[in-house]
C-alpha cells in the first residue's frame, strides 16, 4: 500500500489512516532518509492519542521519548546496541502502548513480534512517497 504525501499536514493525515487500517498493529517500524517525513508521522500519532504534538521532535540526543500511549525512539545516532537500550526496547516491545521507531535497521532483527514496516521516501519539494510493506 502506498501514499502520496504534499505537505506535513498529509504526512500526519496518514499516520491517522494507518492508525485506523491497523487497530491492531502495536510497533511500527519507520524507514527512510533524513527529513523524509518520519517524525512528522509520529506527529499523527500524538494527535490520535491527543498528545501535545510540539512535543514530538526526533529524540535525538535520548533515544527515546515516552508518553502514556506510546513510546518513541530514534536510533539514527545509534552506533551499536547497548545493554541499556536494549533492555528498555524489550521492555516496550513486549508492552502494551504502541512503539514507534524511526531508523529501526539496529533492532528489527529482535522484533518477532507483529509489527508494520513503513518506508518514507523524497520525491522533490514537499512531496513524500510512503509506502506501508506487506507482510
Ligand atoms: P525525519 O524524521 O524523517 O528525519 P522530519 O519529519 O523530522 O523527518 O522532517 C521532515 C521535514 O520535511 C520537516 O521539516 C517538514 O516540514 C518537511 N516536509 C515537507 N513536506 C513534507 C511532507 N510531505 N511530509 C513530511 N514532512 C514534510
Ligand atoms: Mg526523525
Amino acid at each position: 500500500m502506498q501514499f502520496k504525501s504534499n505537505s506535513p499536514e498529509d504526512t500526519q493525515k496518514i499516520a491517522l489512516q494507518l492508525l485506523a487500517l491497523h487497530p491492531k498493529n502495536r510497533i511500527w517500524l519507520l524507514y527512510g532518509d533524513l527529513a523524509a517525513g518520519k517524525t512528522t508521522f509520529v506527529k499523527g500519532f500524538a494527535q490520535f492519542f491527543k498528545v501535545n504534538q510540539k512535543e514530538v521532535k526526533s529524540p535525538t540526543f535520548t533515544l527515546l521519548n515516552e508518553y502514556e500511549e506510546f513510546k518513541h525512539y530514534d536510533l539514527y545516532r545509534l552506533g551499536e546496541l547497548g545493554a541499556e537500550i536494549e533492555e528498555s526496547l524489550r521492555e516496550h516491545i513486549n508492552g502494551d502502548s504502541h512503539l514507534i521507531v524511526e531508523w529501526p535497521e539496529l533492532i528489527e532483527e529482535q522484533i518477532k513480534a507483529p509489527h508494520l514496516k513503513i518506508y518514507f521516501s523524497h520525491k522533490g519539494g514537499d512531496e513524500r512517497e510512503i509506502r506501508l510493506l506487506e507482510l
